[in-house]
């Protein structure tokens, strides 16, 4: 099995944000309501997890220019 996004965890994960609907996954809060403890890395969220209000996958999301 060979995870394609190996990215170590660094202090200052970014934020990630989705194409579809632009709402912001912030590592520092995680996502509580899927059980996503908050200081989760957008790179360590598991695969099933998909978008909190649209729904698409996390392959639509991008890193959010801070
Ligand atoms: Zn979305």
């Amino acid at each position: 099995m060979n995870d394609p996004v190996a990215a170590p965890a660094t202090p200052d994960s970014p934020s990630y944000e989705c194409g579809v609907c632009w709402s912001v996954y912030d590592p520092a809060e995680g996502d509580l309501d899927a059980g996503i403890r908050p200081g989760t890395p957008f790179a360590e969220l598991p695969p099933y997890w998909v978008c909190p209000h649209c729904e698409a996958p996390r392959t639509r999301f991008m890193v959010a220019v801070a």
